[in-house]
């Protein structure tokens, strides 16, 4: 069984709960987009789930709502934004607003962002970058609160999961969105599978003895587990990177549990943002694109019936149909969702139900 309820309606209920929680109109909003659009395009782990979580941090004091994130650092092309701990949402909206117009003053830029609360779905800053026309790559790491993931090789927790993003307009079309963890398995999905009772794909997470597991509850131990990297060395290696890049690089820390910022999700992220009229013309730049797209998903399907998808592909496909249908959740999800809006004195709103 599982419930649905309309976006606009879990958006509203979402902006509710962190207005409660202490948040702006306009924070509560931005966060509560950002969340439901995670849902839409069927990154349930990164959606609507998160609030329990987000307002536990509000009040344990970990992360910081109506914080006054900033420009720390500015050299032109290059921007150093301090999230100042406030919600990722909003701190990753505005450092993506510097990106755009540092790219279009000087061909590209190079963002970095430091000391900000998760930042959510990291497809979603290449997607506000590609609707402006931008071609951009994300790096992203924790500076220890999110320690997750073993190294190629190792038995437990050393990396967190990394994720790296890339994003590239098209003209009249959706623009080619890349998203991915640099882990076999998003800790989310890992809490989603526990709260439907489902079990892990196999070969992505090893018990706390170091040995492979599909149970979520012999990831979350005590004592821990820990989520493998995707492609072995190859997965590892771009992790390693993206602690290098997010982490040292701009002062937001490499994970390690015992930094400055480890007692709390703080994530940090480099984005390099390119003018695709940079090098050569934009219309040149469209056409070469077109031409690779069509040369790629034009190799004969492996499987019958089968297709090759373009990156961010599925996702659009996701968000019409949960656009139309609704999001779906599991109902132990939602009753997470329903407790953390009831202890603010927030009401829910009506869901329809599905065998
Ligand atoms: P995933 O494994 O579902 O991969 C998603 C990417 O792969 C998308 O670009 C998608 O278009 C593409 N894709 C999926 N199936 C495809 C197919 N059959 N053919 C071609 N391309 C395909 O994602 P994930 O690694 O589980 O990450 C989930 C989310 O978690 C992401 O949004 C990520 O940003 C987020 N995340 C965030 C943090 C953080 O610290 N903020 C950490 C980890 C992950």
């Amino acid at each position: 069984m599982r419930l649905r309820i309309a976006p606009a309606a879990l958006t509203a209920f979402a902006a509710a709960i962190f207005r409660a929680a202490g948040s702006s109109a306009m924070e509560a909003s931005t966060v509560a987009e950002h969340l439901v659009e995670a849902n839409l395009v069927g990154h349930d782990s990164h959606g609507a789930i998160r609030i329990a979580k987000y307002v536990d941090w509000v009040r344990r004091g970990e992360l910081v709502p109506n914080a006054s994130a900033a420009v720390a650092l500015d050299k032109g092309a290059l921007a150093l934004v301090d999230g100042a701990f406030g919600y990722g949402q909003v701190v990753g909206r505005l450092a993506m607003n510097e990106a755009a117009a540092r790219a279009r003053a000087h061909g590209f830029a190079l963002v970095a962002i430091r000391n900000s609360g998760h930042l959510g779905r990291i497809g979603a800053w290449a997607e506000q970058l590609a609707e402006a026309g931008l071609v951009s790559v994300h790096f992203v790491n924790t500076s220890g609160y999110g320690i997750l993931v073993a190294p190629h090789g190792g038995s437990d927790r050393r990396l967190s999961a990394n994720p790296v993003a890339a994003g590239a307009p098209r003209p009249g079309r959706a623009p080619l969105i890349l998203d991915i963890a640099t882990s076999m398995i998003a800790e989310g999905k890992i809490q989603v599978a526990r709260n439907k009772g489902e079990a892990l794909p196999a070969g992505a997470a090893l018990d706390w003895r170091g040995r492979p597991t599909i149970d979520p509850a012999a990831f979350y131990g005590p004592p821990p587990g820990a989520i493998l990297p995707f492609g072995g060395h190859k997965g590892s290696g771009l992790s390693f990177f993206c602690e290098i890049l997010a982490g040292a690089l701009t002062g937001g820390l490499a994970s390690n549990p015992e930094s400055a910022t480890a007692g709390r999700l703080v994530n940090n992220m480099l984005s390099l943002v390119v003018d695709p009229g940079a090098f050569w013309a934009r219309d040149a730049f469209a056409e070469d694109l077109a031409r690779l797209v069509d040369w790629t998903t034009g190799s004969p399907p492996l499987e019958p019936g089968g297709e090759v998808l373009l990156p961010g592909e599925l996702e659009a496909r996701t968000r019409a149909e949960r656009t139309a249908q609704g999001v779906p959740f599991d109902p132990e999800s939602w009753r997470s969702i329903v407790a953390t809006a009831e202890s603010l004195a927030v009401s829910a709103p009506a869901t329809r139900t599905e065998e």
